[in-house]
Formats: structure tokens, C-alpha cells, sequence
């Protein structure tokens, strides 16, 4: 223990500490740094033996430390003391220490300061915080989009619902309005043929008109009730060989008084061979109709309509054009939409429900095929579809 005596001892334990060691005079001057101390705010001992402890101090704690100093000089001693340094190249040093005063008879001598370095410290944590706050921050974002998400979920699920329950109500709808539709027809079927007397030319003029506007209801109901029941997923499908030449002949063939009532001319390009594909009658008969029927309503009179079938290697072709009124080209994106319809059937005041094209798209699709269309406005419209052989 005899070393520990020796002053030279303490003052190489003092000068080769790993803290800063500092002691200041009353007047706030520096009478010691030690290496560390000199190392690291980069003054030399000369250079320190002119600054006083202001000098180093980051002005920002400035008033802190003087008033700290006047409660030294009162004999204080301070533990765990937090200061900013500032070192000759203008680096900004965390500090943290003991302060400790010497006094002789009641008077100040000297303070003695032993601090550490806590910049890095004080960053690493800093860091964490920042971190934490990002997570904190992360946390209630994601709590907010789980509330949105669930908040849109519910919305989906409860228009999904409505959906269901309107085609529903369609679907229920236009079932209840076939029947009296049907027996209206009969009723008018059975006046025309004189089973309640003989009618007037007049009468039958009205008659005729009330005929063609039941139809055209029950055109409307029946879209209706297919349209319901595509989008409730209950439309039943039922394949059986069909041939294609056969069935479009026999649509044109019903619809052959209004194709003489417009005069229109119809012509056909068939493939040699029959062809004959597995579908639903049902779809098949939606198709054509709806796609012919076109034709022949948005034809002026005289008009011409041609119907091609080719059989490829991996698709059979239909096309149906026609030398009608065409689609506005900035129409033509949405001519596939449900109630869409364009703005010069509109202004011809040509009766439609916007409802088949959407039917035919859907059930096309449904058959793995494909529909699309080329037209010009008042030059005439070729729609194509396709279906895969069996
Ligand atoms: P609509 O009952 O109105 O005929 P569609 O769904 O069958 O309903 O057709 C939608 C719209 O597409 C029609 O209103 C019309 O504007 C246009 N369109 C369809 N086919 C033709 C065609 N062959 N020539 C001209 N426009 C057509």
C-alpha cells in the first residue's frame, strides 16, 4: 500500500485514466486536464491553462453549469452531473460525472470533475428511441389499415348481400310477370281468330300493336330473368351436341317477319361439313338470337346482313355483319356493359334493354369463347365469337 503514497503514483493513475479529469480554480480556470480530458476536446495543456471552464461548455447549458459553480464555490459537490462539452474542432461531447470541491478553512479552493464520455451512448439510445417511436408510429398504422380493411370487408360482404337479394327479387320478379304475360298473348291470339266475334280492321290494327308490345315485355322479362340468374350462379347448364348451321337457320327462320318486314337481305358462308359442338341449347339460342336480332333492329330497311361459320384447327368462327348504323367509336369500350346502350340507338329511338350483349359476353365467356366486334358508324357492325371444338 506504501505506492499509493507516492505522489507521482497518483498523478500517473490521474493522467492515464480512462475519464476526463478536470479541476477548475475559483475563477473558473483550468488548473488541470489530464490526457484523456486533452485527447478528446483536442486542446494541449497550454492551450487549457488559458480556457476557462466556459470555453468548453455547449452554450445551450451554459446558465446550468454557472449556477452549478456558484452552488460549488458554497462547498457542493455534485454526483451524476450532465453536461454538453465542446472540443477545439467544434464536436459536440456528451458528458456525465462527479464533481467534487476542495475547500481549506471554510473557503474555496478548487473543484475536481471526473466525467465520461456518453456521446455514443446517448446516440445508441437516442437511436432506440427514434426506433421505438417507428414501431410505436408502424404499430398504429397498421391498427388503423386492419380498421379500414375490416371496415371495407364489412362494406364488400353487405353490398355482396344487396346484390344477391336484388337479383333475387328480379330473378322472382320476372318469373311472377311470364305467366300473365303468356295469357295476355293467348287472350290476343284467340280475339284475332274471332273466337268473341268478328274483328274490325281497326281492332285488329290495335290488337296487332298490343301483340308486338307483350312481346317485346316478355323479351324484357325473359333478359331479366337470365340476367338474375347468371349473377346468382343458378343458371343451369346442360350440354348436348348441337349443330351450328342448323340452329342459326332455324332462329333466322323466326325471325324472318322482320327481316321481310325491313326487306333486309340475308346471306351465309358455311363451312362445308356440319358443325356440331357440346353447349347448353339454352346459351347457344341466347347467343344468336341476341346477336341476329341486332342485326336486323339496327339495319335500315334494304340493309344487308351476312353470316360466315368456319371451322378452324383449334376454334370455330362465326361472324354476323350487317350494314346497320354502327357503334360511335368512344362508345365502343362499353358496348359489352350492363345497361349500356349507345347514344344513336337512342336518338333512333330504337327499342332495346342494354341487357343482351352483357348476356351474351357472359355466357360466351362461361363456354370458354370469345365475342368481339369491328364497326363503323353508319357504315355497319361484324361481331365475331368464337367456341372451341369438342
Ligand atoms: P339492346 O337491347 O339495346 O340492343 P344490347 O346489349 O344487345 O342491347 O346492345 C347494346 C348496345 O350495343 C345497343 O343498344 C346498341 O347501341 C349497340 N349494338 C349492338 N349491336 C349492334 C349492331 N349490330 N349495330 C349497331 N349497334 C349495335
Amino acid at each position: 500500500m506504501d505506492t499509493f503514497n507516492d505522489v507521482e503514483t497518483w498523478k500517473d493513475l490521474f493522467e492515464n485514466a480512462n475519464d476526463l479529469i478536470q479541476s477548475v480554480d475559483e475563477n473558473g480556470r483550468f488548473l488541470y486536464v489530464n490526457k484523456k480530458w486533452r485527447d478528446i476536446l483536442g486542446y494541449t495543456n497550454d492551450e487549457a491553462g488559458r480556457l476557462a471552464f466556459p470555453n468548453i461548455i455547449y452554450p445551450s447549458h451554459l446558465q446550468a453549469c454557472f449556477a452549478a459553480f456558484a452552488e460549488m464555490q458554497k462547498g457542493k459537490s455534485f454526483d451524476n452531473f450532465s453536461t454538453q462539452f465542446v472540443a477545439k474542432d467544434g464536436r459536440v461531447i456528451d458528458v456525465e460525472g462527479n464533481i467534487s470541491v476542495r475547500m481549506k478553512d471554510g473557503k474555496f479552493i478548487s473543484t475536481w470533475g471526473i466525467f465520461r464520455d456518453v456521446t455514443a451512448r446517448n446516440q445508441r439510445e437516442q437511436e432506440l428511441d427514434h426506433i421505438a417511436k417507428m414501431l410505436v408510429r408502424r404499430d398504429f398504422e397498421l391498427l388503423q389499415t386492419n380498421d379500414i380493411l375490416r371496415i371495407r370487408d364489412e362494406q364488400i360482404s353487405k353490398e355482396h348481400e344487396l346484390n344477391r337479394a336484388k337479383s333475387e327479387f328480379v330473378s322472382l320478379a320476372s318469373h311472377q310477370l311470364k305467366t300473365p304475360l303468356t295469357i295476355i298473348k293467348w287472350y290476343i291470339d284467340m280475339l284475332n281468330a274471332g273466337y268473341a266475334d268478328d274483328v274490325l280492321e281497326k281492332q285488329k290494327e290495335y290488337l296487332g300493336k298490343i301483340y308486338t308490345n307483350t312481346e317485346r315485355m316478355v323479351e324484357l322479362v325473359d333478359a331479366f330473368l337470365n340476367v338474375s340468374r347468371l349473377e346468382l350462379g343458378v343458371f343451369a347448364i346442360k350440354k348436348e351436341p348441337i349443330n351450328l348451321k342448323d340452329k342459326i337457320e332455324a332462329i333466322l327462320k323466326n325471325l324472318d317477319p322482320k327481316i321481310k318486314e325491313k326487306n333486309l337481305k340475308v346471306s351465309k358462308t358455311y363451312a362445308k361439313d356440319d358443325i356440331v359442338i357440346s353447349a347448353d341449347l339454352k346459351i347457344i339460342q341466347i347467343i344468336f338470337e341476341n346477336l341476329i336480332s341486332n342485326a336486323i333492329k339496327y339495319t335500315p330497311a334494304g340493309g344487308k346482313i351476312h353470316i360466315t361459320m368456319q371451322k378452324k384447327s383449334d376454334e370455330i368462327l362465326i361472324g354476323i355483319t350487317d350494314t346497320g348504323i354502327g357503334i360511335p367509336v368512344g362508345q365502343q369500350s362499353k358496348i359489352f356493359t350492363k345497361f349500356f346502350r349507345a347514344d344513336n340507338v337512342s336518338t333512333q329511338k330504337i327499342d332495346g334493354t342494354g341487357l343482351g350483349l352483357y348476356l351474351v359476353k357472359t355466357l360466351i365467356e362461361k363456354t370458354g369463347g370469345k365475342i368481339w366486334f369491328e364497326s363503323t358508324e353508319n357504315k355497319g357492325s361484324a361481331f365475331y365469337v368464337t367456341f372451341c371444338p369438342d
